[in-house]
């Protein structure tokens, strides 16, 4: 499987032994559903960020930015800014509660949500923004906070890129948005094979959440074992949802967090070798971080020079033996998003135009140093037989 010649997946988790055994103690001690890890691994994420925040674990992201605009009382009619360089989840879950998702063009430099171009798709109805800290590189802190109390939006981070991450003031999570939701999807920074986590300053998002994420009842099962009242009684507040998340799946995310940021500083010597190795080609780089801040480094994302066609690019370097991919197709040109919001491409003229050049390098922190060599070696010669080299 590790045979160094074999072709290089795109992505590929970075776990061991210990999450394996991890997985197994917890199928062991019977808890194979929600129970005492869940809670360890809420409060050991918690406090990785910081003080004063309420953590609460979800089966995904894409659940846990369901539950984030619920608990705001987000419904039909309210319209939510969401960047058109996303996932599709970001918007789905605006749909989800019979809201509108409004798109947003990017920042032509960090492909991060354009606050200036949000401002110009405010209306009325607009209650919410979806930031998402693309590839791991934070939006400013200062700037969310200024852009939601002036507009008098809330804020919901869409951080699935973004464990670990700062803006070189904050932790991306430890903010006073209303919430900020972590991915553990099997390519994220860290991983549970399927999960997630909403991070909030508010009790009464965190309580909403917890109650929402398990059919609106009133407390989870580990609780029901430890109160007064007889084990069968629960009481049902709303019709909620089946989003928690297992045991098993905490105890692999408890050491996955013990390691995330070993993996983190293992994925910016991947990202340091790629800058310097291509520093002197035509490919545009991603944006560092600011001095101070903290780059993820989920994704390295290259812009092929004018005059290198994206398909023959990737076509080659897969011929040698190395995966790529593209993050992402922007949502206003996926037909769904196109039809509902009547939209054409020059609606979003950066992201239209940065889309056609964008391509996803691997850097996931199980990487060899041989395999980041074949990496650098497959893109050198693409580039060189493709016409975009010095
Ligand atoms: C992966 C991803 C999601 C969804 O995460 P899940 O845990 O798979 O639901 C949401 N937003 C962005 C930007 C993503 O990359």
């Amino acid at each position: 499987m590790s045979n160094e010649s074999a072709f290089l997946p795109f992505a590929l988790p970075d776990v061991g032994e210990a999450e394996i055994e991890a997985v197994a103690d917890a199928i062991r001690s019977g808890w194979v559903s929600t129970g005492p890890k869940v809670k360890e691994f809420e409060s050991e994420f918690s406090a990785f960020l910081g003080d004063g925040l309420h953590a609460v674990s979800v089966n995904s992201a894409t659940a846990g930015l369901h539950l984030s605009l619920e608990a705001l009382g987000i419904g039909p009619g309210d319209e939510v800014l969401v960047p058109t360089w996303t996932f599709t989840a970001t918007a789905e879950v605006v749909r989800y509660l019979g809201a509108i998702p409004v798109l947003v063009d990017v920042d032509p430099g960090t492909l991060n949500i354009d606050l200036n171009d949000a401002s110009a798709r405010l209306t009325k109805r607009t209650r919410a923004v979806m930031p998402v800290h693309f590839a791991g590189l934070a939006v400013s802190s200062t700037e969310l906070e200024w852009f939601g109390s002036l507009n008098g939006l809330e804020v919901v981070e869409d951080a699935a890129h973004a464990f670990p991450a700062s803006d070189g003031r904050l932790p991306v999570g430890a903010g006073t948005s209303a919430a900020t939701v972590y991915s553990f999807y099997a390519t994220k920074t860290m991983t549970t094979g399927e999960g997630g986590m909403i991070v909030t300053r508010r009790p009464e998002i965190a309580d909403r959440a917890r109650v929402m994420r398990l059919h609106g009842i009133d407390r989870d099962a580990f609780a029901r074992y430890r109160t007064n009242k007889p084990s069968w009684h629960y009481d049902v507040v709303a019709p909620g949802y089946k989003y928690n998340l297992t045991d098993p799946a905490a105890a692999m995310g408890l050491v996955q967090l013990a390691r995330a940021e070993q993996m983190r500083l293992r994925r910016q010597e991947i990202a340091a070798a790629y800058t310097s190795a291509f520093s002197t080609s035509l490919l545009q780089l991603p944006v560092p971080a600011a001095p101070g801040a903290v780059h993820s480094w989920h994704l390295y994302v290259v812009r092929l020079p004018e005059g290198i066609d994206r398909d023959a690019f990737v076509g080659w370097v897969a011929e040698a033996g190395v995966g790529t991919s593209v993050h992402f197709i922007p949502l206003h040109l996926q037909p769904f998003w196109r039809d509902f919001g009547d939209h054409e491409p020059q609606d979003f003229p950066v992201a239209t135009r940065e889309f056609s050049r964008v391509v996803s390098l691997p850097i996931f922190s199980s990487m060899t140093t041989d395999q980041v060599s074949r990496v650098i070696e497959a893109v050198t010669s693409a580039l060189r037989h493709l016409g975009g080299g010095e």
